[in-house]
């Protein structure tokens, strides 16, 4: 065995961690287990950078959260693992002011244990009272109206706290001291139960408890929470949960479970040390846990997500959810309120519109949500945390840098949208917007692209954009009255993956997607992007083939698989019977005449659309009812045991084109020889991570980042990782900015400053 690899990671505390011991105590655990490094004080935080071995830092971070001194509050705990930097010894640094002195909005902290025990203490004055908080929890990001963050510029403003509540606010000692949303049974918001046509049935607690009895009877309860209206109905009940299907017209894609407790999520759910602390962690995600399949009774229906071995779970983490919970002793779905793809509801009229026809009961209160706020998703990849959305917990948290920017706000591009916004040295990211696919999410996206600068009392002096001419968000920067910068979407990728990672160019990107407008007016998706500093070279990517129908082909698998064909046998695949199953006859002729006469056919580089094709080749899928779901299907059917890969060549070139004829012409033997699909899908993954390894080796660039929406596939982005190593390359992955698009709007950022920096010396 090789001596274990030094890794490093930089971890930002916020919260009460500053003046109660928490440096002397990081100091102490640090040394006792021989880690390197330093801790320090700063604007942001207490900052933690840290290395040694892997497993004795992962042990460290968790024993950082369960062993801290008495009087520390973690509000918020980021840690992302880079490169090692050969620190020698730890030691605790000078406080420093790093110039990054912006305005840190907190994120909505999950209620910590001292109110959840207050709110089920029968002898306390807040005994089920479901708007509970104190200075160290609570709504922060979602009832900020404007800065600074006070009570009078925050929704809870129409609240006159009573003289207790008061009392509380004004006493130094008191854990409520200036804690802004204050509230108690007395004085704060209220609950109400109403009908399906707003109607009210009943209140506060006596609400709460006929709520959970709908609930328990099969009903589908449209809940008012933090960030806005979640749908809930009871996860063990089949009919319940297959009408939240039919009525918002979501036929397969998961759905969210929020589990009584950790106890009993275990029953269900496979759960790492990593994953535990993401659970209970103040930013309370859900986290895709693996099922546990050892023969008990589930008590999750399969319909919640069906054929997948992971479900997405989160733990209670406002005291409504926590009483609401408690009182059913069960797991329950718990997705967004809305119909498909838009955002969230988050006015209880505006709910009763929108959700009219989905939900039996709506479960409202009076303290208004000031900005919709999504449930984030978080998960364990290669033992490190990455955020696959980022929302409540941790929007509007910034990525800090080493040197300020000017200030520029970056508006993404079409699907899974957030906005940015730098000020000073930090990038402040909103919350997950969504797909610009409705009405209500461009109003959405419009909402969020002004409130940013408008929060930040900051006026852009550039708006950074996607280089795709039709995107709603292009548009919008155009109209806007600051000067656009257009960045290539898969570029935009790389330089997210960087920043996080605090690379500085050169560095190799990969990035894999479904789909990016490219400098050459294709569409691009499988790329290997040098970073070199003022721009890139698109040094590599997958073998182009055509898509028959364009966009449409992100719902059917299958015309990616014809397209690959048309690719290989061009007009030979006519005569070709038995790989034309998926097509009748017409279907067929409209394709052939697409493909032949390059007709409403792009072309396209995208590995997305490779991994459709190959689910259709091989039988799997050929329609889909989400964009990805015939991926994650491949990714299901994985099996560890598997060994080997299947050949590819690269054909020299500017740039290099990686093909993957040689892969489909064995892959097709394989089908003919009924192989098994766990076999063909292993081989596949491991063939695309040789063909990164392969890419790396022509390129001899050291460090490589992985991103772009196909590295949400855990076992190629880990299978990728391990094969990159052994290869003696250095490779990055996404850990607190989401792989998917989600990510585009930092790395925007980055490309438009560095183009300003260019212009204006
Ligand atoms: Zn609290
Ligand atoms: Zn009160
Ligand atoms: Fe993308």
């Amino acid at each position: 065995m090789n001596a274990p690899r030094t890794e490093r990671a930089k971890v930002i505390v916020r919260g009460a961690v500053q003046g109660v011991g928490f440096r002397p105590f990081v100091y102490r655990r640090a040394t006792e287990l021989h880690l390197r490094g330093w801790v320090l004080n700063s604007a942001q935080g207490v900052v933690i950078d840290v290395e040694g071995a892997g497993d004795t830092l992962r042990e460290f971070l968790l024993q950082l959260e369960k062993e801290k001194p008495p009087r520390a509050v973690i509000q918020s705990f980021e840690c992302s693992f880079l490169e090692a930097s050969g620190y020698e010894r730890f030691e605790i640094r000078e406080s420093h002011d790093d110039g990054g002195k912006s305005v840190l909005i907190l994120p909505d902290i999950a209620a910590c244990p001292d109110c959840v025990a207050e709110i089920f203490d029968p002898g306390n004055r807040r005994h089920r009272y479901p708007f509970t908080n104190c200075t160290n929890c609570g709504p922060r990001f979602s009832i900020i109206e404007s800065l600074p963050y006070d009570r009078a510029n925050t929704s809870m403003r129409k609240f006159a706290m009573c003289p207790e509540c008061d009392r509380e606010y004004h006493d130094p000692l008191d854990r409520r001291f200036h804690a802004q949303p204050n509230a108690c049974p007395h004085c704060g918001p209220q609950l109400e139960l109403w009908d399906a046509n707003g109607a009210v049935l009943s209140h506060r607690d006596e609400a709460l408890l006929k709520a959970a009895q709908s609930i328990r009877e099969g009903r589908i309860l449209a809940l008012k929470g933090v960030g806005g209206f979640q749908l809930i109905v009871d996860a063990g009940s089949e009919p319940a949960v297959m009408r939240l299907r039919a009525r918002k017209r979501r036929e397969e894609k998961p759905f969210a479970l929020m589990a009584p407790s950790l106890a009993l999520l275990r029953e269900d759910c496979e759960v790492s040390g990593p994953e535990e602390r993401l659970l209970l962690s103040p930013e309370s995600p859900i986290v895709l846990l693996r099922r546990n399949v050892k023969g008990k009774r589930l008590r999750i229906s399969l319909l919640v997500a069906p054929g997948n071995p992971y479900l997405g779970v989160m733990l209670p983490y406002s005291p409504l959810h926590h009483l609401l919970l408690a009182e059913l002793g069960f797991p329950v779905v718990a997705t967004s309120g809305n119909l498909s793809d838009e955002p969230i509801c988050i006015d209880q009229d505006e709910a009763l519109e929108r959700l009219r026809g989905i939900a039996d009961f709506f479960l409202v209160h009076d303290r208004p949500v000031v900005r919709h706020m999504d449930d984030s998703i978080a998960r364990v990849v290669c033992g490190c945390e990455q955020v696959l959305r980022r929302a409540r917990g941790y929007a509007p948290l910034p990525v800090h840098l080493k040197t300020p920017l000017p200030t520029i706000l970056a508006v993404g591009a079409h699907v899974k949208t957030s906005v940015a916004l730098s000020a000073g040295a930090d990038i402040f990211i909103s919350q997950h917007i969504g797909d610009l696919e409705t009405g209500a999410a461009h109003a959405a996206f419009r909402q969020t692209a002004a409130d940013l600068p408008r929060l930040y009392d900051a006026a852009p002096k550039a708006v950074a954009c996607d280089m795709h001419p039709d995107y709603l968000t292009t548009r919008f920067a155009a109209g806007h009255p600051a000067p656009s910068h257009p960045v290539q979407h898969h570029f935009a990728h790389v330089l997210a993956c960087m920043a996080e990672n605090e690379l500085e160019p050169p560095v190799l990107g990969v990035a894999w997607d479904g789909a990016g407008f490219g400098t050459d007016g294709t569409v691009w998706g499988g790329e290997f992007l040098l970073a070199n500093g003022g721009g890139f070279d698109r040094v590599g990517h997958l073998r182009q083939f055509r898509l028959p129908g364009g966009d449409a082909a992100v719902k059917e698998p299958r015309r990616s698989a014809l397209g690959v064909l048309f690719e290989i046998f061009g007009d030979e695949l006519w005569d070709r019977d038995e790989w034309l199953g998926a097509f009748s006859k017409q279907e067929a002729l409209l394709f052939k005449q697409m493909l032949e006469k390059k007709i409403n056919a792009p072309l396209t580089s995208s590995a997305g659309r490779l991994f459709d094709a190959v689910a259709a080749l091989i039988g799997l899928r050929q329609r889909a009812s989400f964009e990805g779901q015939a991926a994650m299907e491949l990714e299901f059917a994985i099996d560890p045991d598997v060994a080997g890969a299947y050949p590819f060549a690269i054909r020299d070139g500017v740039p290099r084109v990686i093909d993957w004829q040689p892969m489909i012409l064995e892959m097709m033997h394989d089908v003919l020889r009924c192989a098994d699909i766990r076999f063909i899908s292993t081989r596949f993954h491991n063939t695309l991570a040789e063909m990164i390894v392969a890419m790396a080796r022509e390129t001899g660039e050291h460090r490589i980042v992985l991103t772009g929406g196909c590295f949400q596939n855990r076992y190629l982005t880990e299978r990728a990782v391990e094969r990159l190593i052994e290869s003696g390359f250095r490779p990055h992955w996404h850990q607190r900015i989401p792989p998917n698009d989600g990510g585009i709007a930092l790395g925007q950022i980055i490309a438009a400053a560095s183009a300003i920096r260019g212009k204006i010396p």
